[in-house]
């Protein structure tokens, strides 16, 4: 068991589970010298998964490569989603499905970013035929979901629906596939990073923990969730263990392998704190990088603390990978700033 491959034995497992070719890769692996400046101390490297390509980018590119490649390969026609109101995923679904000629079918729980701005107003332009629901997201949704697609396919038509379990683990087969992209451009930089942090309560990390692992890296990922839920690290080994299956590795992954941290979810998910803030702003100041209210400033925000604590020391390496989800900035407008009765700026958190 935990057999070791090489990156060329990796990429040609994941070569083989059936795939779309809907993004921009390999995305760039940059380093963020006034970033490390600006937090005393370690390298900062950002993997860009925010410029993947299609739609404003963001990791569900990389992840719907492989799900929309599962939906195609069944001989789909017709792609069922839901989420949040500002869901990334759903973006670039609507978006994936737009690009490969498939129809698309959203059911958004409308929670309390449902105006037409951000991801929502990006669904609707892609032709997405979008339904806002009031249950939130988990069974009720799910069941929504479902219920669309047999509606669907008593018109007719070959629907596929993308949901937990499935779509995390191959969500981690495609985060698996970035790090074979990761492995290879440290080579090119001369580097060996010895951490690799980024917003996630699934299928990414799964990737991440399972590539790491089976090329044999000293690359350590840290997830940082923006949801509490209680069973995140099982979703998690649970998906890197499917994803071990689907890429034939024999590998195994254990809870203890798992090291996800809820304590920068603030008040509640997609509700924004001081501390997120803070670090969107300083990404946005000192690099011209846009992270997202709900993720990844959520997630740096960790990074930054785990920096002054002593948990990363200033002679490491780390590398954060940028998830995306910018479209949601402009959904979040007035979280950020407002204006006085005369017109004038007021730097809201400031
Ligand atoms: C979906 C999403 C994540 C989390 O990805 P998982 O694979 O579900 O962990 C992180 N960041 C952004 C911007 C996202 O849209």
């Amino acid at each position: 068991m935990n057999d070791i491959v090489t990156r060329e034995e990796l990429c040609r497992s994941i070569e083989l589970v059936p795939q779309v070719d809907i993004g921009h890769f390999p995305t760039p692996l940059e380093e963020c010298p006034r970033l490390s400046e600006a937090l005393g101390g370690p390298r900062i490297f950002m993997k860009r998964e925010d410029c993947s390509g299609l739609a404003f980018g963001g990791n569900k590119v990389r992840q719907l490569t492989f799900t929309i490649g599962e939906a195609v390969h069944r001989g789909a026609d017709t792609i069922v989603h839901g989420a949040a109101s500002q869901s990334n995923h759903c973006r670039q679904t609507a978006a994936a499905a737009a690009r490969l000629g498939l129809k698309c079918y959203l059911r958004l729980s409308r929670g309390q970013k449902s105006t037409l701005q951000g991801n929502l107003l990006l669904d609707y332009l892609a032709g997405a035929d979008v339904e806002l629901v009031d249950p939130p997201l988990g069974p009720e949704l799910d069941a929504i979901k479902y219920a669309t697609a047999e509606q669907l396919e008593a018109a007719g038509l070959k629907p596929y629906v993308i949901a937990h379990p499935r779509s995390t683990a191959l969500a981690a087969v495609a985060f698996a596939w970035c790090v074979t992209e990761i492995h290879a451009q440290q080579q090119e930089l001369g580097i060996e990073a010895d951490w690799i942090y980024a917003g996630s309560t699934g299928g990414t990390q799964a990737g991440l923990i399972l590539g790491s692992k089976a090329l044999g890296t000293k690359l350590k990922p840290v997830g940082i969730t923006p949801i509490r839920w209680d069973d995140r690290v099982e979703r998690i080994r649970n998906a890197a263990n499917d994803a071990a299956k689907i890429l034939n590795l024999n590998l195994q992954i254990a809870d203890d392998e798992v090291e996800n941290s809820d304590d920068y979810v603030g008040e509640a998910y997609g509700v924004v704190s001081s501390e997120c803030i803070d670090a969107l702003k300083l990404a946005a100041r000192t690099e011209g990088i846009f992270l997202d209210p709900v993720y990844t400033s959520k997630a740096f925000a960790g990074l930054i603390d785990h920096v002054r604590k002593g948990k990363i020391t200033s002679d490491e390496t780390v590398i954060f990978l940028h998830t995306g989800g910018t479209p949601a900035l402009f959904a979040y407008n007035e979280e950020l700033f407002a204006t006085d009765k005369r017109g004038s700026l007021i730097e809201l958190w400031d």
